[in-house]
């Protein structure tokens, strides 16, 4: 069976796993899943993840109410985040400051959907591609901007954890191209889908199930 947002094993050619928040993760596609991970005896005060993301306007319904996609607002200023950190190695600079590294020690291996970032013999961090790696680390300054910092520390930790990865799921436009994304069957034969870019070719984010 598998478990919605079981991070994959990353290979990382012998060297050690550091930061677990930066881990590869391959979410469910169906919101109300990532709230399974919480306790099951969900004191009242604890938010559901969804309630949560759309009352600060992260999220809002599709048109025809099936589904829930990144609210406009949300999206255009994640997107701007994203137009900025495109250049050079803003982004690596960005996370090296966030994580205490030094930038210029830091290495990135990109290969058979795997973008891998290393800093000497250690693994910062890794993602399905440049484009993923952009998303996920500007959601997290985006999220802390939308919604409360009280009521978001209140969500339990693997939820909490994986709301970048969850997010970047629902993006339309490619983090680094601005090409259309859409879903395709995985390369690895796992059951699941594939959030491909149309234009670059980049392999966005990664679900777990169909
Ligand atoms: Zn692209």
């Amino acid at each position: 069976m598998v478990t919605p947002s079981t991070p994959e094993s990353v290979r990382t050619a012998g060297r050690r796993a550091r930061h677990c928040r930066h881990t590869i993760y391959c979410p469910s596609l169906r919101w109300e899943s990532i709230d399974r991970q919480g306790p099951r005896d969900r004191p009242d005060e604890i938010p559901t993840v969804e309630s949560l993301l759309r009352s600060a306007g992260v999220l809002e319904p599709t048109a025809d109410g099936t589904d829930l996609r990144l609210a406009e607002g949300f999206a255009e200023a994640w997107h701007e985040r994203m137009d900025q950190m495109r250049g050079g190695d803003r982004a690596l600079r960005w996370l090296a400051a966030s994580e205490g590294l030094d930038a210029d020690a830091l290495d990135v291996t990109e290969a058979d959907d795997r973008y891998v970032v290393a800093h000497g013999d250690e693994t910062v961090g890794a993602w399905h591609s440049r484009a993923g790696f952009l998303a996920a680390i500007v959601a997290e300054p985006t999220i802390r901007e939308w919604v409360d910092a009280a009521r978001l520390a209140r969500l339990p930790d693997a939820p909490r954890e994986e709301l970048a990865a969850r997010l970047v799921m629902c993006l339309e436009r490619c983090p680094t191209c601005d090409s259309a994304l859409a879903f395709e069957d995985r390369r690895d034969g796992e059951s699941g889908v594939a959030l491909r870019c149309r234009g670059c070719g980049a392999t966005v984010a990664v679900s777990s199930i169909a």
